[in-house]
């Protein structure tokens, strides 16, 4: 395999050479660099200790976790056995000290543990009950089949992170393959990136309440075709209801008006879910990512601004595409700045959201918002 070698946070990591990247024999995407850098500071301001990166390709996540963040024991799995001897390779350019190699597992020990091993992610979560106090799964498509294990792997105080790219299925391109793999309804426009998070969630938070477990999102966003959620374990039977609670649907009509209900079975046949309609950030979990994210070195300014438009937006269900409604009421677009600031005037809260660079979060009525854009005209 050709390889080269590329600096992501403070890691030095060696990649193959490759036109596409889906051609390589070991994967790497520098467009993911966002995804590690966040989750790089979450992992800082949360001080996790045994961290497990179960689908490392590269090595990449798990090597920046040891570099960057106070974890303690880092593991780095993949099934793959190119990716494994790459991921030696990287930790041996990363970190001095012996690094002892025995069949399918290979172990550094010195001021941090490294522990790197060759298996299936389920067969080595299964093995590692509740034995780690962060999980990350970050595999290609749909994290679904790994759900189970990391539940069982991670501590019942823990903390899951979990990547999804399989966004056409969420978003309901792939209708059929989201009801097969989250049992949810999706939807289809402009609220379906939004809504593929809260059906992503809602399913974690089902899978997690039959371990008792209840669920609280730190931070889950869309970006880049892809979801990332870091959930909060809660232990208890208790906070588990209460997280079902936070469960509900959608509904949207042809006027682009939303309303959504919390229930466990819809009260009407038009819903899309189920899906999470509870918090998509812990407020001061991300003031403190977007702190730490300007004192980080080489901290990227993709990544501040990112995390200073999370930090800002209004944390309320679903949004309102000024271009979406614009059109469904035959008027012309005009600049977001001016609805918000119309609204603002009014005294609704309104701010810019992530999922789109065309719309608002608002607690105003819809009419209000057509209001807003009709005065525009
Ligand atoms: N987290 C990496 C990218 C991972 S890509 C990064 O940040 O760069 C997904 C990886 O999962 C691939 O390397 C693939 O070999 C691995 N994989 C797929 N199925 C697996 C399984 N059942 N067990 C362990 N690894 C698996």
């Amino acid at each position: 395999m050709e390889l080269k070698e590329v600096r992501e946070g403070l890691a030095r990591i060696l990649v193959p050479k490759a036109e596409r990247i889906y051609d390589a024999p070991v994967f790497y995407n520098p467009l993911m660099a966002l995804n590690r850098d966040i989750s790089v500071l979450a992992l800082k301001v949360l001080g996790s200790r045994r961290v497990l990166d179960a689908l490392s390709a590269t090595g990449i996540r798990g090597i920046r976790y040891a570099l960057e963040t106070p974890a303690g024991e880092i593991w780095l799995n993949d099934i793959n056995p190119n990716a494994f001897r790459l991921i030696v390779d990287n930790v041996k350019l990363n970190f001095s000290g012996e690094l002892k190699i025995e069949g399918k597992m290979a172990i550094l020990e010195g001021e941090k543990t490294l522990v790197v091993t060759n298996a299936d992610a389920n067969r080595l979560m299964n093995e590692q009950f509740r034995y780690f106090d962060f999980v990350d799964l970050d595999p290609f498509g749909s994290p679904m089949e790994f759900l189970d294990s990391a539940l069982r792997a991670v501590k019942r105080r823990g903390v899951l992170a979990i990547t999804a790219t399989d966004t056409g299925v969420l978003c309901g391109a792939y209708r059929n393959a989201c009801l097969r793999k989250y049992l949810a309804e999706p939807i289809r426009g402009e609220l379906c990136h939004e809504a593929g998070l809260r059906i992503l969630i809602g399913t974690l938070v089902r899978y997690a309440a039959k371990y008792d477990l209840g669920v609280e999102v730190l931070l889950a966003y869309y970006r880049d075709h892809y979801f990332r959620a870091f959930l909060q374990l809660r232990n208890g039977a208790k906070t588990a209801d209460k997280s079902m609670k936070q469960l509900g649907y959608l509904y949207q009509d042809e006027s682009g008006k939303f309303e959504f209900e919390n229930a466990f079975l819809p009260s009407k046949a038009t819903a899309h879910g189920p899906l999470w309609l509870g918090p998509l950030k812990n407020q001061e979990f991300v003031e403190e990512l977007h702190r730490l994210s300007a004192e980080h070195p080489l901290g990227s300014k993709k990544t501040q601004k990112f995390l200073e438009l999370l930090k800002d937006e209004l944390d309320v269900p679903f949004f309102y595409d000024t271009h979406a409604v614009a059109r469904r009421h035959g008027l012309e677009v005009r600049k977001l700045a001016g609805v918000i600031e119309i609204l603002y005037e009014k005294g609704y809260k309104a701010t810019r959201t992530h999922f789109s660079p065309t719309a608002l979060k608002t607690d105003a009525p819809f009419e209000e918002v057509l209001e807003a854009l009709r005065e525009l005209q």
